[in-house]
């Protein structure tokens, strides 16, 4: 196919994320993606600032990862779960336990963040309609923080943020959940108690509707790149043992290594009793996410009415994308993670700051290997992409963020193409 026979049937026929089929904006036809370039159709190569969205943490087209595909696709790339088990999804599971809080024992793999995530609202219902029967259990509500975002499907969608979610257009259909105020303290600042009061009003006068609170930790991804204080979750979690309401930690975006710890719980070192983790777990590969919880949870529910956890998607615990996570944990943890990480987010910081004087930017943030120059006014999407895809790198803002969260393989020497790209659009 040439280019022009892509995009123009692109254009007519196929849906791109958050697209108007009206009127949609320019997409950029990709060859090829080795390491951390991506390659153009046309030839052009771009230095990949994104990790295609979290996800790609050792680049693409890794020779490991590749290897993994190619040895377990010859054995089977699927089979049905009910009833059936297979080494890759146990050796996958062996491997994730141990890197995740103590308590969580019961491993529920799902096929995307949002539907891990709506499984980890299923469970928090179902435990406490196990735990309160006979019709008592009025836990039907979600509580959560603002700003934050936890995926596109149902119920997922009704505990984004609000104003930059969906609510306006689905209200009505959306069930309404508790928001309180994004924690007020940031991550490097002191801490404040005040920045529990929204937290604290809320568990009092309504826990006894709340199943859960379930938030970002320390990082808050797509609803607005946010640092905030590890010792607001250390207090979240005090507040809902106090008032009996369960702790959802989203570590689809935070995990494997990108705040700079493997996962954000550590941060604070405070354990949650449901977790949903995506995203980088197949290195960018495959589409595959888990949600999971401490016995105690997996117990209570599954001694309810149902008897069960009522949830079984059709590609649960696909082999060949268990195969590819397990291969990438390895290579995460065998390739010095932190250190990159580390080294990343030193650069990041020297080679961003100078962005801070610029008028049109009000701030510039670093965390691990998250890069994040919020502007003052919403950029132009289109405009901009164009302008960083003529720098040779791929940055894709959204709103007022301009940001980049590169894959961990990155040089020094690309990282600085990245920024000083970055710098010479503004
Ligand atoms: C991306 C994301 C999701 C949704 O994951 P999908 O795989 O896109 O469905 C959920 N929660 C967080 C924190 C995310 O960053």
């Amino acid at each position: 196919m040439t280019t022009e026979e892509i995009l123009s049937f692109d254009r007519e026929h196929v849906w791109h994320p958050y697209t108007s089929t009206i009127n949609p904006l320019p997409v950029y036809p990709v060859e090829r993606a080795e390491g951390v370039t991506i390659t153009l159709k046309d030839g052009r190569k771009l230095i990949d600032g994104m990790s295609s969205w979290w996800a790609a943490v050792h680049g693409y087209n890794h020779p490991v990862l590749n290897a993994a595909v190619r040895e377990q696709i010859d054995k089977m790339s699927h089979i049905m779960f009910g009833g059936l088990t297979h080494e890759p999804v146990v050796e996958l599971a062996a491997k994730l336990l141990p890197l995740l809080p103590p308590s969580m024992e019961k491993i529920f793999f799902a096929d995307s963040g949002s539907v891990a995530v709506e499984v980890a609202m299923k469970m928090a219902i179902q435990y406490w309609q196990s735990k309160c029967r006979k019709g008592k259990n009025r836990k039907h509500a979600f509580a959560t923080i603002r700003s934050g975002y936890h995926g596109d499907t149902w119920h997922a969608m009704s505990v984004c943020d609000p104003v930059t979610g969906m609510h306006g257009i689905f209200a009505g259909s959306l069930p309404v959940q508790f928001f309180i105020p994004q924690p007020s303290v940031r991550f490097h600042d002191e801490w404040d108690e005040k920045a529990m009061d929204p937290l604290k009003d809320l568990l009092a006068k309504h826990a006894g509707e709340i199943a859960a609170l379930i938030l970002e930790p320390i990082v808050q991804g797509a609803g607005g790149m946010y640092f905030y204080s590890p010792t607001f979750l250390v207090r979240a979690r005090e507040l809902c043992d106090q008032y009996d309401v369960l702790l959802i930690f989203d570590e689809i975006a935070t995990g494997f290594g990108r705040t700079g710890r493997l996962f954000a719980w550590e941060w604070a070192g405070v354990e949650p009793d449901i977790m949903c983790i995506g995203k980088a777990l197949t290195g960018g590969y495959l589409t595959l996410s888990a949600t999971i919880t401490s016995t105690a949870v997996a117990d209570m529910i599954c001694s309810g009415e149902a008897g069960c956890f009522m949830h079984g998607p059709t590609f649960m615990g696909n082999p060949l994308a268990c195969a590819i996570a397990s291969a990438s944990v390895s290579l995460l943890l065998e390739n010095g993670w932190q250190e990159k990480v580390h080294a990343i987010e030193a650069q990041l910081k020297a080679e961003l700051a100078p962005a801070g004087s610029f008028p049109s930017v009000k701030e510039v943030r670093v965390l691990g290997a998250i890069g994040v120059i919020e502007m003052k006014e919403p950029v132009d999407m289109a405009i901009l992409q164009e302008r960083f895809v003529k720098e040779g790198i791929w940055v894709r803002p959204f709103g007022k963020l301009v940001y980049l969260m590169p894959p961990f393989v990155i040089t020094n020497k690309e990282l600085s193409k990245l920024t000083s790209g970055l710098l010479r659009v503004f």
